[in-house]
């Protein structure tokens, strides 16, 4: 199918593209990579009359140093995140996890911003986010303002996100010494959406847990902090026994979705083997 017919504007600035958004009410959408909305629009699930394209904006785009955290703008493709070297070396499970989502293509036009706003819980990038303590920046009309990234996510494709605001970057934590990290992604066939993923990071100190943070793709209506598994697996000791016994909650509060790919049960099984694989390897066990 073709989509619905649309106005289209190429901003050359955030304050122009949220000028942009205003006038076109809520009939006006963002479009940044396209990957997750031109399809929407081709099957005329969405059919907006005003496309707002981020595209252009190099104020979006990027990786920088901002004190004790990275700020990655919005409009950093996927492509980017797997081999931009400050990811790597502050924050590589985003480059790990990044490196899973799709294929050269996609991740070469898709963006974080997109991945995020698109809030889609089968999403690889969302439970990373919300694993990583991350805090997301909004512009719109009425200034900026910062979302923590547990606060983000509030219903299947709906985020905490007005009308007539973008995503401009969001800002993570840089990992410092101690820590290990792992996403471990199921998927039918290389290169497909995840049936369940799990972003684990855990900190070591002197053979034991100090912490660990576990986010859960696909488990539910929004990525879910598997908060027993973190409470259990915190003060235990390094070792795989006692990481596996932690992953045993994993599936505690979740809300896995049926579909073709699993059952609920199946993805509660799939939730708790993948924690216990990706706590080992973020600790080095
Ligand atoms: C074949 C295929 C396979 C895929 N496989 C995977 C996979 O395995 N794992 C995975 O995680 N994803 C996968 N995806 C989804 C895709 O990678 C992301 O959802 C996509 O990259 C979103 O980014 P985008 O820039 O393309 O967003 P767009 O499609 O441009 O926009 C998506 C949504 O976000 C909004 N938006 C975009 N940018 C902003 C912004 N800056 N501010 C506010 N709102 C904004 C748009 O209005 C829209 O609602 C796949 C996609 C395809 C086509």
């Amino acid at each position: 199918m073709i989509p619905a017919k649309f106005d289209y504007v190429r901003p050359s600035s955030v304050d122009a593209a949220i000028s942009a958004l205003a006038g076109g009410g809520d009939d006006a959408k963002v479009i940044a990579g396209g990957q997750s909305l031109l399809p929407l629009l081709r099957l005329r699930l969405a059919y907006p009359d005003l496309l707002v394209d981020v595209g252009g904006l190099a104020e979006l785009r990027g990786v920088t140093h901002d004190g004790d955290h990275l700020l990655i703008g919005a409009r950093t493709t996927h492509y980017q995140l797997v081999h931009d070297p400050l990811i790597a070396e502050h924050c590589g499970l985003l480059s790990e996890a990044a490196a899973t989502v799709a294929d050269p293509a996609v991740r070469h036009r898709g963006t974080l911003g997109g991945s995020l706003a698109h809030a889609d819980p089968a999403g690889d990038l969302p439970a990373v986010i919300v694993a990583l303590d991350a805090t997301l920046i909004a512009r719109g009309p009425s200034g900026e303002r910062e979302i923590p990234a547990g606060g983000f996510f509030v219903d299947y494709l709906t985020t905490s996100l007005e009308p007539g605001e973008i995503l401009t970057g969001i800002r993570v934590p840089k990992l410092g010494p101690g820590w290990g990290y792992r996403y471990e992604k199921f998927h039918r066939t290389a290169q497909a959406w995840a049936i369940v993923g799990v972003a684990a990071l855990v900190r070591r100190s002197n053979g034991q847990v100090a912490e660990a943070r576990v986010g859960l793709t696909n488990m539910g209506s929004v990525p879910v902090r598997a908060t027993a598994v973190e409470a259990a697996a915190a003060g235990a000791q390094a070792s795989a026994e006692a990481l596996r016994a932690a992953a045993a909650s994993a599936d505690e509060g979740t809300q896995p979705p049926a579909d073709l790919h699993g059952a609920p049960d199946y993805r509660r099984h799939l939730a708790r083997v993948l924690t216990g694989r990706a706590l080992e390897a973020a600790a080095g066990v």
